[in-house]
């Protein structure tokens, strides 16, 4: 069974027709699942229309499994349960323009990245558009707020599973819904060449960022298997015609792992490849690299830059016309990064 909160509002009507209900029901649902009441909630709904929904739909939220709120910085962090009892996690974070929340897109990952919790186990299974946009809608009735912002930086690689994602982004666009605007949106990701093509091809103003942790191909295989599949020039061409079509500018993430990637050689290379590949005389899109310095997950061995050595990398990027800054770590008492949460409840 689908989740009801994957239909678009004309397959919701032809749903609602299917059992015999009057067209304009899916307008109604519709405004009232995604503002937040649940189908139960609902009082202008009779009892055996609900039960008739609920033969043909899953109608339930991602539940609440764990809840961890950060002392230092107000920072929550879900471990959702959903209908089949698999879990993933989501963060709110909140900043002075509102509340952001990152959000998974699978059940696990298979993209092998070998800093990173997600993909330790592997993929499970892809996520429902109505399970990613769940996440929001369960956020927004547990805490009472409205998010604002979202970033697609949780579990799983979301261009592994792109039709869920599309609808996703659509159905969260959509006035009378959830209605967060497409710039308010980021969709991360480690490199999926032929569906950064395929994204620009849709016209969707999301933010891009890409997951780069290297400037060559030979430290880059090291730590991310894609980058076997899809090398850096690749990478760097899909994003150079990803701004032209749509105007969107890119920023890369550069996780900062001692001993690995983080030397000032690598800092130099990474701009020049930038600057080479992205800017060109005539034409220049804005190249932005947010440092984050690396996460300690047990089973990686990897460890983070050192504050001195993060601020000479973004130093050397800055002196080559390439603005960085130092991502700000919140949650840092709660393990706010995506991952780990599940890996630990699947080892209890
Ligand atoms: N699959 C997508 C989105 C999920 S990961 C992607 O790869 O972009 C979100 C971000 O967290 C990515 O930039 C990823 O490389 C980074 N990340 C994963 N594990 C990390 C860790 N242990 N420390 C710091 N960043 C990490």
């Amino acid at each position: 069974m689908n989740s009801i909160y994957s239909y678009y509002p004309d397959e919701l009507k032809e749903l609602m027709a299917s059992i015999g209900e009057p067209k304009y029901r899916a307008d109604q649902i519709f405004t009232q699942l995604h503002k937040g009441i649940l189908l139960d909630e609902m009082t202008n709904v009779g009892k055996k229309t609900k039960e008739k929904i609920k033969e043909i739909t899953d109608t339930d939220l991602p539940s609440v499994n764990k809840k961890l709120i950060s002392k230092i910085d107000g920072t929550v962090k879900y471990l959702f349960e959903l209908s089949d009892k698999n879990c993933i996690e989501a963060v709110v974070m909140q900043y002075e323009h509102g509340y952001t929340l990152c959000i998974s897109s699978q059940v696990g990952c298979r993209m092998g990245c070998k800093f990173c919790a997600s993909t330790i186990a592997g993929r499970v299974r892809d996520l429902e558009a109505g399970e990613m946009l769940g996440q929001i809608i369960a956020a927004n009735r547990d805490l009472g707020i409205r998010i604002s912002n979202v970033v697609m930086m949780g579990i799983g690689e979301p261009l592994d599973n792109f039709d869920n994602t599309v609808r996703f982004l659509r159905l969260v666009n959509m006035e009378g819904g959830v209605n967060i605007g497409y710039r308010h949106i980021s969709l991360s990701t480690c490199g999926v060449v032929p569906k950064i093509y395929a994204l620009s091809e849709l016209d969707l103003p999301i933010t891009l960022s890409i997951s780069l942790h290297a400037p060559d191909d030979e430290t880059r295989s090291q730590i991310m298997p894609v980058n076997n599949k899809w090398g850096v020039s690749e990478l760097l061409s899909a994003c150079k015609d990803y701004y032209k079509k749509t105007g969107r500018r890119i920023s890369f993430e550069y996780t900062l792992i001692s001993g690995k990637n983080d030397s000032k050689k690598l800092a130099e290379q990474l701009a020049s490849v930038l600057n080479s590949s992205l800017r060109s005389r005539d034409e220049g899109m804005p190249i932005h690299v947010n440092l984050i310095p690396v996460n300690e997950v047990g089973e990686t061995g990897f460890k983070p830059a050192d504050k001195k050595g993060i601020s000479e990398f973004a130093r050397t990027l800055e002196s080559k016309g390439i603005r960085a800054t130092v991502r700000r770590k919140l949650g840092s008492d709660i393990n706010a990064s995506c991952g780990q949460l599940r890996r630990e409840n699947m080892q209890d």
